[in-house]
């Protein structure tokens, strides 16, 4: 089997590479096929393409979507969309919009509980600053001595009923699916494990409301084997995936040297009985 990683960050959203130097690490760590996977935003993708064309990489063009369902935020991962799709490039550039509006407000209520300035100190790490987001303020908080490192920054800000947070509407579970499918991609639901409800892991009863839902709508795959999930929760997934009848995918979400749960690529094979996402695009 081939060495996949299909979900990491570059810093054409909140990862700390660049699209060349992610490719170099993937390609110094044995990927051998990558998809660029950048928060609402596909700006790297042919950049990226040309460095992994150039190590003999093969290279899967990709995006995660952020999307509101009930009061829940998702991520939607596409992948082997097209970027040039007109409905998924004016939907992402309406999340963007929304990303600058929101940052205003995080920023208010981090001054109004005595830290101010947290604005501009975040766009400065924002390498595109139509993508600003709750890495760039945490990046900044543990610049300015707040907290010691990104993940503190958020148990302590940035999220529910701590300072920072503020609920955003983002896009719609639908309108997502349909920007990927109508693209040529696949929409995969990131990280399953990572939702939560309040400070509780999301119920199994939602989940299974979410995953039928989800496949209602044209989702065909799940995260099983991911950075944020541990050997119990990829025995978990692969469980859902089955019951469901959806496609398996693996990725590290690398964002940065020192900063993410895993490194690119190594990761582990998925439990026996899933079906790997790239059975999608490989039996066409
Ligand atoms: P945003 O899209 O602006 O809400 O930011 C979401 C991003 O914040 C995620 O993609 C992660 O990169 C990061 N993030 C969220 N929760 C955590 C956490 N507990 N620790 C570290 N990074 C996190
Ligand atoms: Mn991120
Ligand atoms: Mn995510
Ligand atoms: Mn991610």
């Amino acid at each position: 089997m081939l060495n996949y990683d299909l979900h990491c960050h570059s810093t054409v959203s909140d990862g700390l590479l660049s699209p060349t130097d992610l490719v170099a690490r993937a390609a110094g760590r044995d990927v051998e096929v990558l998809a660029l996977t950048d928060h609402d935003d596909v700006m790297g993708l042919d950049e990226a393409r040309q460095a992994a064309l150039q190590r003999g990489m093969q290279f899967i063009n990709g995006v995660e979507i952020s999307v509101t369902w009930r009061s829940h935020t998702l991520h939607i991962i596409g992948l082997q969309i097209d970027p040039q799709y007109e409905p998924l490039k004016q939907g992402l550039r309406s999340i963007r919009t929304g990303r600058g509006t929101r940052a205003k407000l995080m920023a208010d209520s981090l001054a109004k509980s005595g830290i101010p300035g947290v604005l501009e100190g975040a766009y400065r790490y924002a390498s595109n600053p139509d993508i600003i987001g709750r890495t760039h303020f945490a990046r900044f908080l543990v610049e300015s001595g707040r907290c010691k490192d990104v993940r503190s920054v958020f148990k302590n800000y940035l999220v529910k009923g701590k300072p920072g947070y503020v609920s955003h509407q983002w896009a719609t579970l639908p309108d997502a699916i349909n920007w990927i499918r109508g693209s040529g991609g696949v929409a995969v639901l990131a990280h399953p494990g990572r939702y939560t409800s309040g400070r509780k892991p999301m119920g199994a009863k939602t989940l299974r409301e979410l995953l039928r839902e989800f496949s209602d709508l044209g989702g065909q795959g799940i995260e099983v084997v991911c950075g944020s999930h541990t050997p119990e929760q990829y025995a978990e997934f692969a469980r859902y995936a089955k019951e469901f009848d959806l496609l398996a995918s693996c990725g590290s979400d690398f964002h940065g040297p020192g900063e993410s749960y895993r490194d690119l690529g190594h990761l582990p094979d998925f439990p026996l009985d899933c079906r790997p996402v790239w059975q999608a695009w490989e039996q066409q």
